[in-house]
């Protein structure tokens, strides 16, 4: 709240929770989780905080939220192998990826909170002058998931803060180290006391509490579609704003027409990112069967060379899945799929050896796929790669759209006109053409269908975070006002254009 860490305030009752290395199966942080008593004390605090911050001038805010991008490239390093060691991704990601995206973000947002405008100013009436003012929504609670920990605590926390607002965020209880090194990062920077608050917990108690808190304005989540379902029925019961990044199934789509090479090493790097385990890797590749089995074999050798291992090591390639339990997940997917008789070209087991003790699964490509099978359909979130073939555009065009999930999607061919029918005709937050993965701070990032809405980073983000308020100011000075005839009868005022509706 004010920089600092604090023991839960059930004390040693708090339950004991361990961060575990999922390369190694070793804690990497031991310490108490919060509960819901620390959500209220968090809440408060960040109510307290919010009036001033929200009152401050953007320049105020802004410049505080610059030195704050000095501040986290200060500790760039600790943070990437903060982030490495909570997760298991390759280090390569974290520093190259994560945390330089997270700089970058909080100098754009920097930036955007002195370009907050209303839109309105004048008469849109003859009697009266209009203003839309945007304002801070007052308190915001915040849910992260575990894939990019750092990251989406930055998506979740740099556009409420720029715009006003103090934050309560949760990140997942598997991950919380790289919140904790931002937020300290953020006091070190001016960030006042209780402007962002980070309470670790779990979900069903401190994340349900902390939606369900009538002292929170908005809800900003970030997770499963499962989970998001259930935080909005829960926002519901006080009419809170939500805000859901959730789950995807990415079609990645190969016109007959493409740079073959090109899709093969875009599906490979898409689909394995973080060890698959991102909203928008490419999982359903649709291919045009004239090359399908070139692009099965390019992607299986590509594949098999990944280098799997420890993730601190610039030579690593791929890390473990985030633990155990889900390279169990992600295990069971495959082998049902193996069971409805799909073909497993390649990968589709956990490696032996010194990698046994880790959570780590192969690169996995699966053909020979029906589109009902559960692996085509379900959200996986491990580095597999399904395809199926196609053979005329409006089936691979159907084929993409069939699925709940609406995040992200590619289009790969050299024809312009088929490029503008994907980018069209594709149910995506996000549709690439002739790549897959890259973001940008100035760029939204959301979904439809069971993907939610919102968006995260850009202007879009921002604006996300206030409310609209119409501020209408009376020009004719006048005690009698010509639209008072439409609710009483005053026979001194003077009849007016009956057009003069009120609004
Ligand atoms: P999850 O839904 O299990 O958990 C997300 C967060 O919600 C965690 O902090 C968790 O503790 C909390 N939570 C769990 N149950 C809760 C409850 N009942 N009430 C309130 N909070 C609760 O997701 P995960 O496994 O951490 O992350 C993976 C998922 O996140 C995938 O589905 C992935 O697609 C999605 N994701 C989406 C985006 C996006 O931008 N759309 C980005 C990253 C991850």
């Amino acid at each position: 709240m004010d920089g600092a860490r604090r023991a839960p305030l059930a004390g040693d009752a708090a339950p004991r929770h361990e961060v575990v290395d999922p390369a190694s199966g070793r804690a990497v942080a031991v310490g108490g989780l919060a509960g819901p008593a620390d959500v209220d004390a968090a809440v408060e605090a960040a109510t307290r905080a919010q009036r001033e911050w929200g009152a401050a001038p953007p320049a105020e805010r802004s410049t505080v939220m610059h030195r704050w991008a000095v501040e986290l490239e200060a500790v760039a390093d600790e943070l990437a192998r903060a982030e490495t060691s909570q997760t298991g991704k390759p280090i390569r990601l974290s520093r190259e990826f994560d945390v330089p995206g997270t700089i970058d973000n909080t100098a754009f947002f920097a930036g955007a909170a002195r370009l907050l405008e209303g839109r309105a100013a004048g008469e849109y009436s003859a009697d009266h002058t209009s203003v839309v003012r945007r304002e801070p929504l007052g308190v915001v609670g915040s849910i992260a998931p575990w894939n990019y920990p750092l990251q989406m605590a930055a998506w979740k926390v740099l556009p409420a803060v720029a715009a006003g607002d103090a934050i309560v965020l949760k990140p997942s209880e598997l991950t919380p180290l790289t919140a904790l090194l931002m937020a300290e990062a953020g006091a070190r920077a001016g960030l006042p006391a209780g402007v962002l608050n980070v309470v670790t917990g779990a979900g069903p108690d401190v994340g349900e509490h902390l939606v369900a808190h009538p002292g929170v304005a908005m809800v900003s989540f970030t997770g499963s579609s499962a989970v998001g379902r259930r935080v909005m029925s829960l926002a519901a019961g006080s009419a809170k704003r939500v805000h859901l990044e959730l789950g995807g199934k990415a079609p990645f789509v190969v016109f007959d027409d493409a740079d073959l090479e090109a899709a093969v090493h875009g599906a490979v790097a898409g689909a394995l990112i973080n060890t698959g385990q991102d909203c928008t890797a490419a999982t359903r590749a649709i291919v045009h069967r004239s090359l399908h089995d070139d692009f099965v074999a390019g992607v299986a050798d590509l594949m098999r060379a990944v280098r799997l291992g420890d993730p601190l090591d610039d030579d690593t390639d791929q890390g473990p899945l985030i633990s155990r339990v889900h390279q169990g997940r992600v295990a069971a997917h495959v082998e049902r799929a193996r069971a409805e008789g799909a073909k497993v070209v390649c990968g589709g087991a956990a490696p032996g050896g010194a990698l046994a003790a880790g959570a780590y699964y192969e690169p996995t490509l699966v053909a020979g796929i029906d589109r009902t099978a559960s692996i085509w359909r379900d959200e996986v979130f491990g580095p597999v790669l399904c395809v199926v073939p196609f053979d005329d555009d409006d089936t691979a065009i159907e084929l993409a759209n069939d699925t709940e999930y609406g995040l992200a999607a590619s289009a790969w061919t050299r024809d312009v006109v088929r490029a503008g029918r994907a980018t069209r005709e594709i149910q995506a937050g996000c549709v690439w053409v002739n790549d897959h993965i890259p973001i940008i701070s100035e760029m939204p990032h959301g979904g439809v269908k069971a993907s939610g809405f919102g968006k995260d980073m850009s202007a879009y983000s921002l604006e996300e975070y206030t409310s609209v308020k119409h501020v209408m100011t009376d020009l004719t000075g006048t005690a009698r006002k010509p639209w008072h005839r439409t609710v009483f009868t005053d026979r001194t005022t003077t009849p007016v254009d009956s057009s003069e509706e009120p609004a």
